[in-house]
């Protein structure tokens, strides 16, 4: 067992190389100097051994599902990641190889990402393994994307709402990663759909292509439709989602055609990082092209309410709405 100071020094320490404010962890706090126009838009998210992950995961996928879905929180609010902070909570039992994979996969991102750690603390406990990190952002003053649509909405009329990527395919992957049956696919499909889970990837740049664009955003975290209703609920707005307008990827759409109640999966799932925004219908040809997905519309109606429909029209019935824990 290393001493906290040698894990430190270690560990963490080569992640703090190349920012000059993290003092080399070796001061009391860090310094981080905001330029002129921007402001800080500051993240954190946790992990939990048996809530989030499982200790069967490898060290390397729970670094990267940790600082990414940081990351995306940075996203949705149409951030440039700056820097991060990294609570560990580690029982005695995790040891040095576990650390290594776990910091050399965390580095790997930061080049990814253009992101350093910058501090932290690391505390030892009886419990499971607890992970929290703080992320920090730019964006130039007053750009940041926020989940309350920014404009009124005139009476009888309707925004647009979209997403990027494809839906569901973590919410797949996570079942794969249990060991449970998924019907219909073959082992590229399954290895495809278990790295969107364990590997999520953040959309900063299509955030950032936001900014100027999207009237409200937010990234899926808890599941499509309990995030819209999100946006619904802060704008007193009601949401209607075309269920056949969802992009599903090719493995999601085997998936589905070989058990249809998958549905519920996909919509519901959560974790997939993807954004969902919403947009002036003017802006439909533009945001096709650049590869936004049109998936429903935001209306006056049933305030808070997220509904979607089946290709009858009808209102699809759901037994939970948003990401549950295992
Ligand atoms: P203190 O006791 O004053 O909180 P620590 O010994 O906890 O100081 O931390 C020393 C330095 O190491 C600080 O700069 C802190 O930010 C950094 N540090 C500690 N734990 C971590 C960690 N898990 N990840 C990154 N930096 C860390
Ligand atoms: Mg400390």
């Amino acid at each position: 067992m290393l001493d906290e100071f040698t894990r430190i020094a270690r560990f963490f320490k080569p992640l703090a190389s190349g920012y000059g404010g993290a003092l080399g962890l070796g001061d009391d706090a860090a310094l981080v100097s905001v330029p002129e126009g921007h402001e800080l838009v500051v993240t954190a998210d946790a992990m939990v051994e048996g809530v989030h992950f499982l200790m069967n995961q490898s060290p390397e996928s729970i670094a990267r599902r940790l600082l990414r879905s940081n990351l995306s929180d940075l996203a949705a609010m149409g951030a440039v990641p700056h820097a991060y902070m990294l609570v560990t909570s580690l029982p005695q039992h995790v040891a040095g190889v576990w650390l290594e994979a776990f910091t050399r996969a965390l580095h790997e991102d930061q080049h990814l990402f253009s992101c350093h750690l910058i501090g932290g603390d690391s505390v030892s406990t009886k419990g499971p393994i607890t992970l929290s990190i703080t992320a920090l952002g730019l964006v130039p003053v007053g750009a940041a994307l926020r989940r309350t649509i920014k404009k009124p909405l005139a009476h009888a009329a309707s925004f647009d709402l979209y997403v990027t990527g494809t839906i569901g395919d973590s919410a797949l992957g996570l079942q794969l990663v249990l060991d449970k049956k998924v019907g219909g696919l073959d082992s590229a499909d399954e290895e495809y759909l278990k790295q969107r889970h364990l590997a999520p990837t953040p959309r900063l740049k299509e955030g950032i292509f936001l900014r100027e664009h999207a009237l409200a955003a937010i990234d899926i975290s808890d599941g499509l439709v309990a995030d819209c209703e999100h946006i619904a609920e802060q704008s007193g707005l009601e949401i209607i989602i075309n269920a056949a307008d969802i992009p599903l990827s090719p493995a999601a759409q085997k998936a589905l055609a070989a058990d249809p109640a998958l549905l519920e999966t996909v919509l519901t799932g959560g974790e997939d990082y993807e954004l969902a925004f919403v947009a002036e219908p003017g802006d439909a040809a533009m945001l096709k092209q650049n590869g936004f997905t049109k998936i429903g519309r935001v209306q006056h109606g049933v305030a808070g309410a997220c509904t979607v429909l089946d290709k009858k029209n009808q209102p699809v019935r759901f037994t939970r709405k948003g990401w549950q824990h295992f």
